[in-house]
């Protein structure tokens, strides 16, 4: 399968960045797609540079997946055997305060490309859903089997988007889609030279940790130290991105060489449970000194306890993630102490 070609929506962001390297590395050509709203053009560089000669492989795009004439452009000089579908708006608490830009953004432009996919005649799709669609689960761990709920409209863009895939996939048998849910990607590339660098305050803990230990900000709230967890702190999977990036490999093997695939939901997480301040224990072990802490309320819609079941994608995927929370720590440090202000400059940081 060493001459396939891929279409990567999203690939300068932080997850695709890194799948990005791997499928050059395994030998795909690659072509980008991303307009570059939560993201840089250096990250691309980047990956090309840390892919050596495979780097020539790679070719980026500038353009939004809901300009239907750009995607058809795209489409028209490229043959692609599928398609990985990063691309998408994905902060909850801006979900909610923007609902109309996570519809028009994250649905628009799915369905934009599921329309140009099909009017190519390209229907291999790999699409990056989320742990969220389960919600507060009452019990862990979350299988694929789950009820499935919106928690917000973040969430409930994803949601829709794995209905249409199931509709599609209905309604036409030559459609093969592999919908991922991924738990909480962490960590950057062994080299330090690509990893995560959102725009804005971040959202996530472990963003929030680095900025903290870079002297972008001066502590780290908890939300929540109430919960019925063993430090009373919300438990996540964390899962290292290097691994999250082997996974879509394993999905993409599948794809091509499995005949029954139809529309299949896979999650991809570790299986272990980590509380926020085992987190922030583990982070402080490879950064050397402590990280301020602040001590406040339970964040609004968050789940206390939430950890997949892997036996799904060990089974069928004949994946697992391989990395601990030490290495994922580790990784991220070399990340943040080689960039502590990203792609950009203290001047960029808004
Ligand atoms: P990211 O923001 O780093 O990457 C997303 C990329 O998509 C960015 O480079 C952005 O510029 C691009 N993009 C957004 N809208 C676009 C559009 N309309 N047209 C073209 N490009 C567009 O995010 P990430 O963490 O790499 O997440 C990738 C995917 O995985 C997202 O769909 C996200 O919802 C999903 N996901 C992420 C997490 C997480 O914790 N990081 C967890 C579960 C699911
Ligand atoms: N969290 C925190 N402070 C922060 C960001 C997150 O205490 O600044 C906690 C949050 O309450 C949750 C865990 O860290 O228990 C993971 O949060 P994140 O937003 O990274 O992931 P999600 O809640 O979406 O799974």
């Amino acid at each position: 399968m060493g001459t396939k070609t891929i279409l990567v929506t999203g690939g300068a962001g932080y997850i695709g960045s890194h799948t990005v390297l791997q499928l050059l590395q395994e030998g795909f050509s690659v072509v980008v797609v991303d307009n570059l709203d939560n993201s840089s053009e250096v990250a691309v560089r980047r990956v090309e540079e840390l892919a050596g000669d495979a780097g020539k492989n790679l070719v980026f795009h500038q353009a939004d997946l809901r300009d239907r004439e750009a995607l058809n452009k795209i489409f028209a000089s490229t043959r692609f055997d599928a398609v990985i579908h990063f691309a998408g708006l994905k902060a909850v608490g801006e979900s909610v305060q923007k609902p109309l830009s996570y519809y028009d953004n994250n649905l628009i432009g799915t369905i934009t490309l599921l329309e140009v996919m099909a009017a190519h005649g390209c229907k291999s799709l790999v699409f990056s859903s989320s742990a969220t669609v389960y919600g507060w689960p009452i019990q862990v761990p979350c299988t694929e089997e789950f009820p499935l709920i919106a928690a917000n409209p973040y969430g409930r863009t994803k949601l829709i988007i794995e209905d249409i895939c199931r509709d599609i996939r209905k309604a036409s048998s030559d459609w093969k889609i592999m919908l991922l849910r991924y738990f909480n990607p962490i960590g950057a590339h062994p080299s330090g030279h690509i990893g995560e660098d959102p725009h804005g305050i971040p959202n996530n803990l472990m963003p929030y940790i680095q900025q903290v230990a870079v002297g972008r900000r001066p502590s780290l709230t908890v939300f929540g130290t109430d919960y019925n967890t063993n430090d009373g702190t919300g438990v996540r999977d964390y899962i290292h991105v290097v691994d999250l990036a082997d996974g879509h490999i394993a999905a993409l093997q599948k794809l091509f060489q499995d005949p029954n695939i139809g529309c299949e939901v896979y999650n991809l997480g570790t299986g272990k449970g980590t509380s926020v301040l085992e987190m922030v224990a583990a982070f402080e072990k490879a950064y050397g000194k402590k990280i301020p802490l602040v001590m406040a309320a339970r964040r609004s819609g968050d789940a206390e306890i939430v950890y997949a079941s892997t036996m799904k994608a060990e089974r069928e995927l004949n994946w697992r993630a391989k990395y601990g929370i030490d290495e994922m720590c580790r990784d991220q440090w070399n990340w943040a102490r080689k960039n502590p202000w990203g792609y950009g400059s203290p001047e960029s940081e808004s």
